[in-house]
């Protein structure tokens, strides 16, 4: 195992595999805050300006060894991005595409980073910023490579469709492409609440 994932308080362990090919973002959109605000843990996912760095992989890399049964699942919406944590201290895992056959995950850095491990230790590239018109403060973020990210990423997500790959996920079951935890879907008045206190 490369690299370690573990939740604040250890009982979700896992890690992302050595051959994984990595691909390091700052998210600056609302959404993603707004699910920093959910867990209650914006001072340690967010940087000053609201980003949040995030790695961007194939699922078929990760894998979980021991507490799995503490991963929930939310969405900010019903047609929003599965967001996945660790629901025993709300640490933030990451997020999938609605669909295992869209073969993504963005890991939130908090489950990577430890007091020896930093995300720059496992990013090779230079990371990339996005939405960052939605970034606090000024001057904002540079916005780069967001293109050359997007055509990335739907490469991986076609590659992974081809040779079968994409039905190795720990966030959905191997047959039924099912999830393994229910999405919790924010009610538009939890919605509404949630955005305005981003
Ligand atoms: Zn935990
Ligand atoms: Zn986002």
């Amino acid at each position: 195992m490369a690299y370690p994932i573990q939740c604040q308080c250890g009982n979700v362990q896992g890690g992302i595999d050595e051959s994984a090919s990595i691909n390091q973002v700052t998210r600056y959109c609302q959404d993603c805050q707004a699910f920093a605000h959910f867990l209650g843990r914006r001072h340690e996912m967010l940087d000053h300006q609201g980003g949040t760095e995030i790695v961007q992989m194939l699922p078929k890399h990760i894998s979980f060894a021991q507490g799995t049964e503490y991963l929930a699942c939310m969405r900010l919406t019903e047609s929003g991005l599965l967001r996945w944590y660790a629901n025993c201290c709300n640490t933030p895992i990451g997020g999938t595409l609605p669909s295992h056959t869209l073969s993504f995950v963005g890991v939130v850095h908090n489950c990577l980073e430890s007091s020896t491990v930093k995300l720059d230790d496992i990013c090779n590239s230079k990371g990339v910023n996005v939405n960052v018109k939605n970034a606090k403060g000024d001057p904002k973020p540079e916005q780069s490579g967001q293109v050359r990210t997007i055509i990335r990423n739907v490469l991986m997500i076609l590659k992974a469709r081809i040779d079968g790959s994409y039905k190795q996920t720990p966030f959905f079951e191997v047959d039924s492409g099912m999830l393994v935890a229910t999405p919790k879907i924010l009610s538009s008045q939890e919605y509404e609440d949630l955005m305005n206190s981003v």
